[in-house]
């Protein structure tokens, strides 16, 4: 694995090879397999890309077993499974080859959510927040896919998202506790009402309207407080310390960007009957401190689901509007230009949340 920058969880370091700096990135692939002989083509997918030139020390999960969600009816279970490897190849080049690996294996592009020969996605890639055309990384739904997180706790516990800096290890748990639930955060209130009612009467899923306190909290970094006097609060503070937030986002967060949601979007605290199931609130309910036993909660929503447009104006080259920093929540990114497409989207988030994931081999050593 990487040598001297490693270990201080950005992953990434820099190899020198004579006159350039060479940067060396942490990266996390998926592999998922429904069709045809799946076990022949998850192994031949992830021995092409061990062959790849630029991949070293390619390490597999195990295998595992997963119920399809979302798509058609009548599917066969899911293979799943996450390999990490150390590249100096960039996200862009991953996401070409692993595209030419599922075309020679046969991938046809067919139905969303239909079953296919083989899936494989760029989850994370260092530090990266971005991508560019067709590529978008970290992969905008892995947070929700208990089929990747679990997967990745074989081999890429300790990686962090770049995004809010927690481990997979901690949001694999995270996602587990709880009940399935997602606060829309981002385009406006009548659209996220609308995502709410359309749930409701699609899948009978249990929804929170906004409704805006009389004098709005507001949200600074992870904890709710009333407008920033703009000094770090002791809540903040402990956060940093006791959760491991990386370096970068312990300091200070400005006003503007602890105000990311916007005033309208922050509402009450939301009372769940834990019986209730999954949920989804048309605002941001208050998040209790990292460090408090309060983050399991049945109130508090497992993911930020942050809802963008991908017009051309909108998409590229703006990955800090999908992702503008500042948040320790994990975040969802929902594309909401079809509101049909939005609204199966968030019911798949939250069965992904809990969809049973069996491993099927004793170890990462199936290909
Ligand atoms: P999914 O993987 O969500 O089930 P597909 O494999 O059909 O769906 O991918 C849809 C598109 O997602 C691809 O054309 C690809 O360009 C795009 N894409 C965007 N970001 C990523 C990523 N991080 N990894 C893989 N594909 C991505
Ligand atoms: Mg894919």
């Amino acid at each position: 694995m990487c040598s001297s920058h490693d270990g201080q969880g950005d992953g990434r370091c820099f190899v020198n090879a004579g006159e350039v700096d060479i940067v060396k990135s942490q990266c996390l692939i998926s592999f998922g397999s429904n069709l045809g002989d799946r076990f022949a083509l998850i192994s031949d997918a992830a021995k092409a890309v061990a062959g790849l030139p630029k991949v070293n020390q390619l390490q597999a999960s195990r295998l595992f077993e997963t119920p399809p969600i979302g798509g058609p009816t009548g599917q066969e279970p899911f293979l799943n499974a996450v390999a990490a490897f150390d590249t100096d190849a960039s996200a862009r080049e991953i996401l070409d080859c692993l595209q030419a690996i599922e075309t020679d294996l046969g991938r046809k592009r067919r139905q969303r959510w239909g079953a296919r020969a083989i899936d494989l996605d760029v989850v994370l890639h260092g530090e990266l927040v971005g991508g560019g055309p067709g590529l978008i990384v970290p992969h905008p739904r892995y947070t929700a896919r208990q089929f990747v997180l679990q997967p990745a706790c074989d081999v890429a516990a300790h990686y962090r998202d770049p995004r809010f800096g927690w481990t997979l290890q901690r949001l694999a748990e995270h996602i587990d506790q709880g009940t399935p639930s997602l606060a829309l955060v981002g385009g406006d209130q009548a659209i996220r009402e609308e995502l709410c009612n359309r749930l409701v009467a699609q899948f009978g899923i249990t929804t929170f309207a906004a409704k805006p306190l009389a004098e709005p909290m507001k949200v600074v970094g992870n904890a709710p407080a009333r407008v920033s006097h703009g000094r770090r609060s002791p809540d903040l503070e402990a956060n940093v310390d006791q959760a491991g937030v990386p370096e970068k986002l312990s300091g200070e967060m400005p006003a503007s960007q602890g105000a990311d949601v916007g005033s309208d979007q922050v509402g009450s605290v939301i009372c769940v009957d834990p019986e209730q199931g999954p949920w989804v609130s048309a605002f941001m309910p208050p998040l209790p401190q990292l460090t408090s036993p309060e983050t399991a909660s049945v109130n508090v929503p497992r993911l930020v689901a942050r809802m963008q447009s991908t017009t051309d104006q909108t998409r590229w080259p703006a990955p800090h509007q999908m992702w503008p920093a500042g948040w320790r929540w994990p975040e969802y990114r929902l594309e909401i230009d079809d509101l049909d497409w939005a609204v199966s989207e968030l019911a798949s988030a939250l069965s992904s949340m809990r969809c049973p994931v069996e491993a099927v081999t004793a170890d990462g050593g199936w290909w």
